[in-house]
């Protein structure tokens, strides 16, 4: 099987939605989410968390390559309705990060979808999903200062510990967002690693690990692209209008 380096995918909500319903594009088909899947394994990965991911990093030589981490940011309760059987069926794993103090509130940009309930939250674990932090109040922790980001990290981190009774190892900073000193206080709240997205980090830095974004508009060719970290360089190279012909056109020919 060729070698491919690691591959982490930044997702949210999993259900069909219209897309007049879903203006942030946060919600993927489930269809589309298997059809992900299906590509993945023929393309030879294996399926972790991003812990795992991030211990394989941390062990060096190679260990991490060929693998693939499925994060679902913002804790939606489709990750729970929708999301968990997917994942059984599938037999594959994933990590879902929570915003600690929104458990069981409305989503706070599609208040029409509530976020998880601590006891979804708990289920998800148990059944082998990876439960991360997305920070108490889903804040761009770029406009804190090392302080404050550090006590949403912690609090976040404590706040989810004592909801599932385990160690809450890795984080998702908000928006992707983190700087220097984001990355320092997310290192000394205790986490083993944290993600950013749109591809922005390295692989180099446990606490800046790049994410690839996973819109609802992603198709098998922008996966594709993903896949080797050459989307972010085309969509901002040519026009969007190039862009969407180029990927309604590719579709058939990706996929092997
Ligand atoms: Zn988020």
């Amino acid at each position: 099987m060729r070698r491919r380096p690691p591959l982490a995918l930044a997702y949210h909500g999993v259900e069909r939605v219209r897309l007049r319903d879903d203006p942030f594009r946060l919600f993927t088909d489930p269809a589309a989410l298997r059809r992900h899947i299906t590509l993945l394994r023929k393309w030879g990965y294996e399926f972790v968390t991003f812990a795992e991911l991030a211990r394989r990093l941390q062990e060096g030589g190679g260990r991490a390559d060929n693998s693939v981490a499925m994060t679902f940011d913002d804790g939606f309760s489709d990750n729970h309705s929708v999301l968990l059987p997917l994942l059984q069926d599938e037999g594959v794993t994933a990590s879902v990060y929570v915003v600690a103090a929104d458990m069981g509130k409305p989503h706070h940009v599609v208040p029409w979808r509530r976020c998880l309930h601590p006891e979804e939250v708990v289920e998800l674990h148990q059944a082998g999903v990876e439960i991360g932090a997305h920070c108490v109040d889903h804040v761009d922790l770029e406009t804190l200062s090392y302080e404050a980001a550090l006590d949403q990290l912690v609090r976040c981190k404590a706040l989810l510990e004592d909801v599932i009774d385990a160690p809450v190892q890795t984080a998702a900073y908000p928006y992707g967002r983190a700087n220097e000193e984001t990355r320092r206080a997310c290192k000394d709240a205790g986490f083993l690693a944290a993600c950013r997205t749109s591809g922005n980090g390295s692989w180099d830095d446990p606490w800046n690990l790049p994410r690839q974004d996973m819109i609802a508009a992603c198709t098998t060719l922008g996966l594709w692209l993903k896949r080797d970290d050459r989307y972010q360089p085309v969509v901002e190279t040519f026009p969007g209008r190039v862009v969407r012909g180029l990927f309604h056109r590719g579709q058939v020919l990706i996929g092997r």
